[in-house]
């Protein structure tokens, strides 16, 4: 029973919430994630998106440490994708990770198909392809020494001249589908078969069908193109 008296989604079957409770709880990264919670408040107080939104991560370590699976399903469905991954929370001082628990929360619901997931991920369809499919997102635009701070003077000269490469090498759109740099043909191989063979392809599946069905032909195509077989895992692991 939840701890909520107006706890949402009650027309849900209480053993498939039970399944995917189990499934966060079965998860290899779980006891590094919960430790207990001495409902201290400290990770609240450092989480930015409770300030924006009714969210709090001390919630999701309270409703795991009690086993609560009702608004364990409602937290699942309503608020694991205001969490902005920050792991400010982290500073609690039972080490709990209240994030962590988050991506394990997520990674259940995106696996599950849940509606409440493809809602929440339609927006970043864009984004997936593009990382998946050319292994970068960064797009001239972004070339931003406030944005990389990191990348040392290449980037404050390419900044200072934007304009006039934009108009020596316009962009494809106003939207800038150009990449700001080419992945090697070797790395993105690298990354297609990482994505294969750990599952992540067969996640995007449950979540977008049309997406996973491009990613899926470039990929195989690139494979294909340089003599593996995307199903044959054996050999390509051998290689
Ligand atoms: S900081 Fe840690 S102990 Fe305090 S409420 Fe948050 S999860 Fe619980
Ligand atoms: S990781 Fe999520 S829950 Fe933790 S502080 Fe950042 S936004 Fe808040």
């Amino acid at each position: 029973m939840s701890i909520y008296t107006d706890a949402k989604y009650m027309d849900v079957p209480y053993e498939e919430k039970l399944k995917l409770f189990k499934e966060v709880k079965d998860d290899m990264r779980y006891d590094h994630n919960l430790y207990g919670c001495y409902e201290c408040g400290i990770c609240v107080a450092a989480c930015p998106s409770a300030r924006f939104y009714d969210f709090s991560p001390r919630v999701f370590a309270q409703i795991m440490a009690r086993e609560d699976v009702d608004t364990f399903y409602e937290l699942l469905n309503d608020n694991v994708w205001d969490c902005s991954q920050c792991y400010s929370c982290t500073r609690c001082p039972r080490q709990n990770n209240p994030g962590g628990i988050i991506l394990m929360m997520r990674d259940a619901a995106v696996r599950a198909g849940l509606q409440s997931a493809k809602d929440a991920l339609r927006a970043y369809s864009r984004i997936i392809y593009k990382v998946m499919s050319t292994g970068t997102q960064v797009a001239p635009d972004m070339l931003q020494p406030d944005f990389f701070p990191d990348w040392g003077t290449d980037v404050k000269a390419v900044a200072e001249n934007l304009d006039v490469w934009r108009r020596a090498i316009p962009p494809e759109t106003l939207h800038t589908t150009e990449l700001a740099w080419d992945v090697s043909e070797k790395t993105r191989l690298e990354l297609y078969m990482i994505w294969k063979l750990t599952g992540n392809l067969e996640l995007i599946e449950g979540i977008d069908e049309g997406i996973y069905m491009i990613l899926e032909e470039v990929m195989e195509e690139l494979l294909d193109d340089n003599g593996y077989d995307i199903d044959d895992f054996e050999n390509i692991l051998e290689d």
